[in-house]
């Protein structure tokens, strides 16, 4: 619980994967974060879509699964999706599934940095070369 949230309102989904944080949770560890998005989907959303076969007594969760059970025994076994209360449903409170960052936002994160700082250091730079310069001449004449 110590991961640093505040810089963005979701969380980051670690490398090495997590255990589900909500209270009276499975203390299963999801070492993906595709297999925590299917835990999610079965335990903390309130409503979900539910497949229904029309001819026989399949059903699922997926749209891809009920595509396949079609594909499989034919047009008759179309599915219907219905929205149902979620039985196995627990609060997940304020945790939200993380995202996994990816290396294009760091890299549009570190190009706009480094153009910050291509943009004032020249100046800088120049502003200071030339006052060591004035102050180098300066000392010399008062030598001689
Ligand atoms: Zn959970
Ligand atoms: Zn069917």
């Amino acid at each position: 619980m110590s991961q640093a949230s505040s810089t963005s309102d979701r969380m980051v989904w670690p490398q090495g994967g997590m255990s589900c944080p909500v209270t009276g949770c499975t203390d299963k560890f999801f070492n993906t974060l595709n297999k925590m998005r299917n835990h999610y989907n079965q335990f903390h959303v309130l409503m979900r879509d539910q497949f229904a076969c029309s001819r026989c007594k399949f059903y699922c969760f997926k749209s891809t699964e009920a595509r396949r059970h079609t594909k499989k025994l034919g047009n008759s076994h179309l599915c219907s999706v219905r929205n149902i209360v979620n039985q196995h449903y627990i609060n997940p409170k304020d945790f939200t599934l993380p995202v996994i960052q990816t290396p294009a936002i760091n890299q549009r994160e570190v190009d706009r940095l480094q153009r910050l700082e291509a943009a004032k250091s020249p100046t800088i730079d120049l502003y200071h070369a030339r006052f060591i310069d004035l102050n180098y001449y300066d000392s010399d004449e008062n030598h001689h």
